[in-house]
Parts: C-alpha cells; sequence; structure tokens
C-alpha cells in the first residue's frame, strides 16, 4: 500500500526484545508504536521504545517480576528491566467515549483498531519487534518519509472533537520536522481551535514548551500556533513580529516565551507554569536588559542589578543577535576572577560592621550598600581590612 522504500530492520535494546518475547511467548501479541517508531524512521535513535500488546495490564502484570502501574487506567503498566529502567506496555485499546478532553478505554482490540485511535498518520505506526514486520493502515511511512505532512487518522473533524490537544501536537510535528499540514486537517484544526479554551493550562504549556525545544524552526512554530488561532486563546502575548534569530540553541522554554511574548510572567501565571519558572520569566522582564557597554566596571553594575537574572538575559540577548553578546565574555571574566557583584560577596558582613561599633539599622544598610559600589567600581579593595578601613574613614 505504502510507495516508501521498506526500512531497514530497527534495532532495538535488549530489554525490549526480551519483554516482546515473553509476551509473545505467553500468546500475546506485541508491537513497538508511537514516537520512537517515528523518530527512528526519520534517523533518530535516542527514544524509549513504547511497546503495545493484546495482553491486558492484570496480564502484564502477572508476567513481570518487577512492574509499576504506571497509568493502568489508560492500560499502560511499566516494566523494570534488570537494570530498574522502566519500559511502558500498553494494552491495545480503543477510545469508548472523548469529550475533547479526556477518554474512556476499552480492551480486547486488535493492533490494527489501536493504531486507529493514534493521532496522526505518522504516529500511527507498528513495527514488529521479533519479526521485523510492519503495520502501515493509514500510509504513515509514506506521509514521513516522501509527502512530509501531518495529516489526522480518519475524518480530521471528528479526531479534534475527541481531543482538541491534537491541534496542538499538529503544531509541534510539523514544525519539529518541516512538515506541511494536510489541508483537510488543517482546515479541520483551524475550526476547532477556539475550543483549546477546554483544555487545562498544564496540557497546554507542555505542547508549548515542547514545540519551542523541539522545532526545527521556531518561527514556523510560532507562525503555526497564530495562524490556526491557537495563539489567540492562549497566548494573546505573542507578538505580530518574529523578534529572535534563526538560530536558537541551547533552547530554553522560559526564556524563549521571554523573548517572544510581552508581560511574560502572565503568559506563564496562565499557563501553570513553576512558581519558579514565573519568577524567571519576570526576572526577564525589566528595562535593563542588558549593561551600558561591554566594560567590566558597567557589566558588574548591571549584575549587581538584575541579580540572578543575569544568565536568563545573556540567553535572551543571545536568541536576539543569533551569536553570544559581545559583555557575555565580560561576564565570564567578572564569574571567573570571582568578583563580588552582590552583598553577599562582599568581604565583610553587616556582623562585621556591628562589631566596628555601627548600630544595625537603616546607616548599616547604607554603608553595605556605598561598600559594594565601591567594589563594583574597584574590585581589588573586597578585602576585609581595605573595606573596614573605608568604613572608619567614612564616620
Ligand atoms: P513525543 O514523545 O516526541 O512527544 P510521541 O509521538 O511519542 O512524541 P507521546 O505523547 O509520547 O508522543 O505519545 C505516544 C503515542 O501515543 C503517539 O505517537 C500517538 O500514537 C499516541 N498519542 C499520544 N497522544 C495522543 C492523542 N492526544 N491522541 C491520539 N493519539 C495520541
Ligand atoms: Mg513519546
Amino acid at each position: 500500500m505504502s510507495g516508501a522504500p521498506v526500512p531497514a530492520a530497527m534495532p532495538l535494546p535488549e530489554p525490549i526484545l526480551e519483554i516482546a518475547r515473553t509476551l509473545e511467548d505467553a500468546g500475546f501479541e506485541t508491537w513497538c508504536v508511537g514516537g520512537a517508531v517515528r523518530d527512528w524512521l526519520k534517523g533518530e535513535l535516542d527514544k524509549d521504545v513504547d511497546l503495545a500488546t493484546a495482553a491486558t495490564p492484570d496480564q502484564v502484570q502477572h508476567l513481570f517480576p518487577r512492574t509499576v502501574a504506571v497509568g493502568v487506567r489508560y492500560g499502560t503498566v511499566g516494566v523494570l528491566d534488570r537494570d530498574r529502567a522502566l519500559h511502558e506496555v500498553t494494552t491495545f485499546r480503543k477510545d469508548v467515549s472523548t469529550d475533547g478532553r479526556h477518554a474512556v478505554v476499552a480492551y480486547g482490540v486488535s493492533i490494527d483498531e489501536d493504531l486507529a485511535r493514534r493521532d496522526f498518520t505518522i504516529n500511527a505506526l507498528a513495527y514488529h519487534p521479533l519479526r521485523g514486520e510492519w503495520r502501515d493502515p493509514f500510509d504513515g511511512k509514506a506521509d514521513l518519509l516522501q509527502r512530509e505532512i501531518v495529516r489526522a487518522v480518519g475524518d480530521p473533524v471528528t479526531r479534534f472533537a475527541e481531543d482538541y490537544l491534537r491541534i496542538l501536537r499538529m503544531i509541534r510535528f510539523a514544525a519539529r520536522f518541516g512538515f506541511t499540514i494536510e489541508p483537510a486537517t488543517w482546515q479541520a484544526a483551524q475550526a476547532a481551535a477556539l475550543r483549546l479554551s477546554e483544555l487545562s493550562a498544564e496540557r497546554v504549556r507542555d505542547e508549548w514548551f515542547k514545540g519551542l525545544e523541539s522545532a526545527g524552526s521556531v518561527a514556523e512554530l510560532v507562525r503555526l500556533w497564530r495562524d490556526v488561532g491557537a495563539a489567540e486563546v492562549w497566548l494573546p502575548e505573542l507578538g505580530s513580529e518574529f523578534p529572535l534569530a534563526a538560530q536558537l540553541r541551547p533552547r530554553d522554554a522560559v526564556v524563549l516565551t521571554a523573548g517572544l511574548c510581552r508581560s511574560p510572567a502572565t503568559v506563564l501565571r496562565r499557563l501553570r507554569a513553576s512558581n519558579a519558572e514565573i519568577a524567571r520569566a519576570s526576572g526577564t522582564d525589566i528595562p535593563a536588559q542588558e549593561p551600558g557597554s561591554n566594560e567590566a566596571v558597567a557589566v558588574r553594575r548591571w549584575l549587581a542589578a538584575v541579580g540572578e537574572a543575569a544568565d536568563d538575559l545573556a540567553l535572551l540577548a543571545q536568541y536576539r543577535l543569533g551569536t553570544p553578546p559581545p559583555w557575555a565574555e565580560t561576564l565570564t571574566g567578572i564569574r571567573v576572577r570571582g568578583e563580588a557583584t552582590s552583598r553577599i560577596q562582599l568581604a565583610v558582613t553587616g556582623d562585621d560592621l556591628r562589631a566596628a561599633g555601627i548600630a544595625a539599622g537603616p546607616e548599616l544598610g547604607r554603608l553595605l550598600g556605598k561598600l559594594l559600589d565601591t567594589v563594583l567600581e574597584n574590585p581589588g579593595c573586597n578585602s576585609r581590612e581595605a573595606l573596614l578601613a573605608l568604613v572608619r574613614s567614612w564616620r
């Protein structure tokens, strides 16, 4: 059925083969499915291989000495190998009911039925780990290797109504592989995009972050989020221009969000990101995003002002320029030399000043500020004696 060339045998790790043998020997058909199969065909080998089997979760748990009930409700059992690494084994299943967010599943179906409930043809391929045989009922191999398209399995209108998250998954796979989206799939996604408001913020965040981390072109990912209508629902702060360079490595989803969106902390709060991530986003949302010059003094003063946001701001500047900003080297030098850029790095503490006869209170704080100021100008004077001498001279 598929015009794609038949690929060579998939090199599978021994624990996967062993699990598959155990299941097949017990009479349960077992296939490799999901992202690992897809990615292997695209030449990427680093993913955990998911197994789909005719055995029920109960039967899987009985066949292996060590299992973890990772998602038994949905048919997934984690099987631990000798090295205690976990491999997911999921019972063939079909969705009996869906409401666009949750599914109720049923077992007792074939691999083909299991593939039919998967979202896109490129994700609906199965490879038999022992027989080296393929199952490709929707011609996903040719979509993946020849047509280079993301296409819904079955009727796209129905498939998106079952789970609106698929709209965001579609975008993510298209941007990751640089694929186009099959026209009927795209139209159905666009028509359903307002219903994305019904998804939980956590699922949307996961897709936004994974998309930013995996996109071949982040600009393309952003264009798709906007054009399908997802940005309007979940990311109204996304700017209309793409302000970043083409080369965006290393990828950091929080800093990318800060580079792409106004009020990034508001965005991340809406997406229910962690408090730490929200704090990082606010840290970058400041007027002085870069030092005034590349001189060490200016960079030290800027470091004292921005505190922990410095590395995120350096990455943000790099995203904008496409290369590390000229002051990044100055910043590294300051750190290598261990120069103080905050009060806690001063060679004297508030206790030292109190011991030297200064009363606790605003005066003490003012003096520490003045000392830091001096040290920022002249890192050489950050010694206990020099700083105490300075304090004496000021009084
Ligand atoms: P990646 O791990 O790179 O995100 P993946 O394809 O492995 O990609 P998973 O979320 O790990 O994605 O899901 C594994 C498989 O389960 C998919 O390949 C797909 O067949 C199926 N699947 C996952 N989510 C959905 C969904 N929302 N609707 C239908 N099928 C899905
Ligand atoms: Mg996966």
